[in-house]
């Protein structure tokens, strides 16, 4: 029987008839359905697959799933959230398919997977995977399923050989991966065989019309919420944001075909809109869509923004979102330091973010929150002290606005100028240390878990190796304690927890995804940390063989 959560969805396409011989597949979100149909990505996925009349495709999740085929052929999950890996893993066993791709064979689905977080860097959970789809869906799932219909009935190894020509995929058994020593530095990593590309492109879509909610129901974590997505990517480019460099170029979506469209399209089923991308308000015409949306026959509308630039927060928008049922607003300032903001490249004074607090108050909201981070490379302790300042300048300026600073620790990302550059062994401290000055001034402070960074971390640069200790931390649970434990019951295996979160790599490193080329070359890379170092007080916090030219 269907579950009742899927009679409750309100669709915004129409299904495909699947044909009699359609592949049989099983798309995944590994967690609950009330999260996994939160995610736009999924739902535009699901919605791609059950258009083509060649694919029947049910869904699952970790609570509820669509009658599921005995016989899949291919089963695709999507990926947002690296901790998820414990419920693929748990999913697999469920489907009685073997955890590790090489112990499959043609009774087994082909397991694909997608998603931001297989796209960063899908090496630690590289065993798990037959496929995985680098980078934006829009062309490259159509692609691959028109390529395993063509080797269709081919034996395993031939379609997987196939599958590696189509750009964008990413068969990790087809790359072998060497090291100096068994718990070293990666010496080098080689595709198999001569026809196998050596390097795999992410894909990038470059259409204006980007993506919106293809289903709505009561019961996605944001009720009954529809998702537009305003802009890819961000021009900021902060140095440690994966968010923009790894979604590079930025694009926006046409106000004429998309944006209104989709509002239009929304609004026929519900009351709530979301604007959804990382930076929303850079769409240069932004305020055409705020004018559009402020229209009276709109007076009803609930909107939400996922992220706000600090600098674009007008009176206008605070009393847009305040009149449409949002009473705060979130920026990310990550420091109080100009200094700091500088070796970050976030182009953000101290007076435009005390500007943008008078102007959502102002405006009518009655709640700011603001996301700062510790350990930022090159940070120093007098960089803590001008964040307490800003802080304490913010609340003066604006008596009775509720203030929140979230604060996160830096944690190095791939195919960002900070991959080289470790975890900082004194973040800990410095969330305690801004605790304590902030609350003591009435400041609402909420640090994230620390030990959560260094799992972050260990996740966002691991290497193949960490397949085999994924699969043993499972069993003892999801704290570093677990990893910790996995670690030394590994030793000898792989290199220590510290090489992983701590160290700062040497740029000459061969990394764990230098076989899978990000929007921007090495040497673009590596430039721009070179900037940043530029400005750093101390010299040992940079990475060995900075070049400062490429
Ligand atoms: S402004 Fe925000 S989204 Fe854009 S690059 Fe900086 S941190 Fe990332």
């Amino acid at each position: 029987m269907i579950s009742s959560v899927f009679s409750a969805e309100r669709l915004l396409f129409t299904p495909a008839t699947p044909k009699s011989d359609a592949i049989a597949t099983i798309f995944a979100f590994p967690n609950e359905y009330s999260v996994g149909i939160t995610s736009l990505g999924y739902q535009v996925v699901w919605a791609t697959l059950a258009m083509r009349s060649d694919v029947r495709v049910s869904r699952l999740f970790t609570d509820v799933s669509e009658p599921l085929p005995s016989q899949p052929e291919l089963l695709g999950f999507s990926v947002s959230w690296e901790l998820d890996y414990v419920n693929i893993l748990n999913l697999l066993e469920s489907l009685k398919i073997p955890l590790q791709a090489n112990q499959r064979d043609r009774h087994h689905p082909l397991v694909f997977g997608g998603g931001s977080v297989l796209t960063a860097n899908p090496e630690p959970f590289a065993d798990f995977f037959d496929v995985i789809l680098l980078g934006d869906g829009e062309q490259l799932l159509d692609n691959f399923i028109d390529a395993y219909q063509a080797v269709r009935s081919a034996d395993r190894q031939t379609q997987l050989q196939a599958l590696a020509q189509i750009p964008g995929i990413y068969v990790p058994s087809l790359y072998e991966v060497i090291y100096r020593e068994l718990d070293g530095a990666i010496e080098s990593i080689q595709p198999i065989s001569p026809e196998i590309p050596a390097v795999v492109q992410k894909q990038t879509y470059r259409g204006n019309v980007l993506s919106a909610s293809t289903v709505v129901t009561e019961k996605a974590a944001w009720e009954n919420i529809y998702m537009i997505e305003v802009v890819r990517s961000c021009p900021e480019m902060c140095r440690f944001c994966l968010a923009s460099y790894l979604t590079l170029p930025f694009r926006t979506a046409s106000l004429e075909n998309s944006l209104i469209p989709a509002i239009e399209r929304g609004l026929k089923v519900t009351n709530r809109i979301g604007l959804l991308g990382a930076s929303v308000t850079q769409h240069p015409e932004f305020e055409k869509l705020l004018d559009y949306i402020s229209q009276p026959q709109y007076d009803d509308i609930r909107l939400n923004i996922a992220s706000v630039r600090t600098n674009t927060v007008t009176v206008q928008l605070a009393q847009t979102l305040a009149k449409r049922d949002t009473k705060s607003l979130t920026i990310a300032v990550e420091s109080g330091s100009s200094r700091l903001r500088q070796i970050i490249n976030k182009k953000l004074e101290n007076d435009e973010i005390i500007q943008a607090a008078i102007n959502a108050k102002a405006g009518g909201l009655t709640h700011l929150k603001l996301y700062g981070m510790v350990g930022i490379p090159g940070e120093e302790p007098e960089d803590l002290d001008a964040t307490v300042a800003m802080m304490n300048d913010i609340k003066k300026a604006t008596a009775g606005l509720r203030l929140t600073l979230s604060c996160s620790t830096f944690v190095p990302k791939s195919h960002t100028p900070f991959q080289w550059l470790g975890v900082n062994r004194q973040a800990q401290k410095r969330l305690q240390f801004l605790q304590k000055q902030l609350q003591s001034r009435g400041i609402d402070f909420r640090p994230e878990s620390y030990n959560w960074s260094l799992v972050q971390a260990l996740l966002s640069r691991g290497d193949r190796r960490l397949s085999q200790l994924l699969q043993l931390t499972r069993n003892f649970g999801n704290s570093l304690g677990s990893f910790k434990r996995a670690f030394k019951q590994l030793q000898g295996k792989l290199p220590e927890l510290d090489f992983y979160i701590h160290s700062h790599w040497s740029t000459q490193q061969v990394l764990p995804w230098n076989h899978l080329q990000g929007p921007l070359p090495s040497s673009t890379l590596l430039k721009h940390l070179a900037d940043a170092t530029s400005k750093f007080h101390q010299p040992s916090e940079k990475p060995e063989k900075v070049v400062a030219k490429c």
